[in-house]
């Protein structure tokens, strides 16, 4: 991908900046607005992904923010996303329709200028709230917007604005907005897709999806993690999981596994399994009241991932980036045992076809996959481990706030952005 200069990067004779005007730009704390949606798990992992990052990377250069301003500042529907979303997925039909209908630019463009244009003052209240002088968006529904904000203001050329995907292969068109500073793609497949839609090369880097910084360090070794965990020492362990919503057929995988994990003619366990249910709450009551064979943890929602994936040995879950993403850095074999239509479609083949798992629906046949995994095709699983491990990017998050960093370096003075509360907005859009 070519590096060069573009039209959406500002360079300091354009600007009017002088070198001194960008040592004082430089030594202000910049404020970042990182723009999600607790839609699913993975939107918000990304955005404290980031912000970790640029903690690690530059402390208190930045100021980070992760909000969901649509939640804190608009009406119906920007502020209900997540009850909307969870009731659509779980529909697939309606959910099909609604992902596709709505994929042709002129389309969402013209819902997303209709209801920029009714909460236009409320958005911008939320948005300038924080005085950004970069805004990150890694939500679908959340470049046109903002960007309609940042021209009402005359902003455009001050405030950064970027869009990190977070889907790893056939994402919405939402996300492809031709005025952003820089796209950071996933996957080059997402990269082809932007191309088509309009980006220019220069506004794209593909570097991987952004994964938390705790995954990526060194991590207490599997024994140590157990020990921690109050796990069992020996048995090999199975993750099973259903992304942020503990979606798709966790309790009826749990069950079967844990019938299919205890060896009747030896008469104990020959494998242990710990079940996050993440925000489904009635899935961890339903699962805490079954009778197990063998050692189990259900848990909610949980905030060191990388832990409980650091003491198992494999994982099932729906086909969400994320945690396809947290598995393959930790290097887990994957079972895939659903996926979202639309968004999460591409990510069953990213698993499969490179050799870091299977994809199967039926919980009977997943049970059979662990069985063997944990008996007579160790040689297997230990393959998928290790193809699992050469897909890993656990860089990407660090390369993509360098990037970030370089862009707002090249910015010049971001101190005494002139921040107002305007009238008119509908008139521009
Ligand atoms: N996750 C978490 N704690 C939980 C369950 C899930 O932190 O208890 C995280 C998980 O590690 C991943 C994200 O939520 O980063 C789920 O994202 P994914 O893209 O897999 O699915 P989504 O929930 O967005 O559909």
């Amino acid at each position: 991908m070519s590096q060069k200069r573009c039209k959406y990067e500002i360079d300091e004779e354009e600007d009017g900046t002088t070198m001194e005007m960008l040592q004082l730009g430089a030594e202000r704390t910049k404020n970042v607005l990182i723009l999600m949606s607790d839609t699913g798990g993975g939107h918000r992992a990304s955005a404290e992904a980031i912000r970790d990052a640029f903690n690690l990377e530059y402390g208190d250069e930045y100021n980070v923010f992760v909000k969901d301003v649509w939640k804190e500042y608009a009406g119906w529907p920007l502020n209900n996303m997540e009850q909307q979303y969870k009731f659509m997925v779980k529909h697939v039909q309606p959910w099909k329709v609604a992902f596709h209908g709505t994929s042709p630019c002129w389309i969402h463009s013209m819902y997303l200028a209709a209801i920029a244009a009714y909460y236009a003052k409320e958005v911008e209240a939320g948005l300038m709230e924080y005085k950004p002088d970069i805004i990150i968006s890694v939500h679908p529904l959340m470049q046109h917007i903002p960007l309609w904000v940042l021209k009402w203001q005359g902003l455009q050329k001050k405030v950064i604005f970027v869009t990190i995907i977070t889907d790893l292969n056939t994402c919405h068109r939402t996300w492809f907005h031709p005025d952003v500073n820089r796209l950071y793609c996933p996957s080059e497949e997402v990269s082809k897709r932007a191309l088509l839609d309009g980006l220019e090369e220069c506004q794209i880097r593909v570097f991987g999806l952004p994964i938390r910084p705790s995954f990526c360090r060194a991590l207490l070794s599997k024994d140590e993690l157990r020990v921690e965990l109050e796990m069992d020492p020996i048995l090999p362990a199975v993750l099973l999981m259903g992304g942020g919503d503990g979606m798709g057929p966790v309790k009826k995988t749990a069950k079967a596994l844990g019938e299919a994990l205890f060896d009747k003619t030896l008469g104990k366990p020959i494998g242990q399994m710990v079940v996050i249910c993440g925000r489904n709450e009635s899935l961890v009551s339903a699962l805490q009241q079954h009778q197990w064979n063998i050692p189990v943890k259900i848990r909610g929602f949980e905030k060191q991932m990388e832990r409980w994936m650091g003491a198992c040995d494999c994982i099932i879950t729906k086909a969400g980036p994320g945690t396809i993403a947290e598995a393959l850095i930790r290097g887990l074999p994957i079972i895939l045992n659903d996926y979202i239509p639309g968004q999460e479609k591409g990510n069953v083949a990213h698993v499969v076809d490179n050799g870091a798992g299977f994809f199967t629906r039926h919980p009977k046949e997943t049970t059979t996959i662990v069985v063997e995994w944990f008996s007579s095709k160790c040689d297997e699983r230990e393959r998928m481990a290790e193809n699992a491990l050469k897909l890993a990017q656990p860089n990407a998050v660090f390369d993509i706030v360098k990037d970030i960093h370089e862009l707002a370096a090249q910015r010049g003075p971001l101190a005494d952005i002139p921040y107002m509360l305007t009238s008119s907005f509908s008139s521009l859009i």
